[in-house]
């Protein structure tokens, strides 16, 4: 892939994250796109969906995966507007994408109001430190599922 084809497809991400604004999501959009072809287009739609998760980029690679039947992206592109945040980023690597490109970054987020660069910073940081609590209780199935998982033949691996 050439500069020139990555900046015109970040040129319709952009596009689609300022129409976003002015349709009550925020400034943010994503696509996945298979060499020239356009396979599915994502919006920012955590305000009008009351969904934290509702990101770009994950609603453009839900669109992609319903769009082709699989849940791999390999050999996938997947352009965003501004720099996925955490989630988006192991969203991108779960899909399996072969790249990720994107045109603002976490410094231009972070003077739009929003977290990315304070949640990369946070897990940089040790756990005991955050403002969230995240706490091991350890049952002594814990391991079940995956020994269940484990014994069952026809499981399909992801
Ligand atoms: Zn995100």
């Amino acid at each position: 892939m050439t500069r020139q084809h990555d900046i015109r497809w970040l040129g319709t991400a952009i596009d689609l994250a300022v129409e976003n604004v002015d349709a009550g999501g925020g400034p943010f959009a994503a696509l996945v796109v298979r060499g020239d072809e356009l396979i599915a287009t994502g919006r920012n739609r955590v305000t009008p969906d009351v969904d934290p998760s509702a990101h770009a980029e994950v609603v453009a690679i839900r669109a992609a995966c319903r769009e082709i039947g699989d849940f791999s992206l390999a050999g996938l592109t997947l352009y965003t507007s501004c720099e996925p945040c955490p989630m988006c980023l192991a969203t991108s690597l779960w899909a399996r994408v072969d790249r990720v490109v994107y045109a603002a970054d976490r410094d231009d987020a972070a003077r739009g109001g929003f977290d990315d660069r304070e949640f990369y910073d946070l897990f940089a940081r040790d756990r005991s430190t955050w403002p969230t609590a995240v706490v091991e209780a350890r049952p002594a199935d814990a391991e079940r599922p995956f020994t269940t998982w484990l014994s069952k033949a026809d499981r399909v691996p992801y």
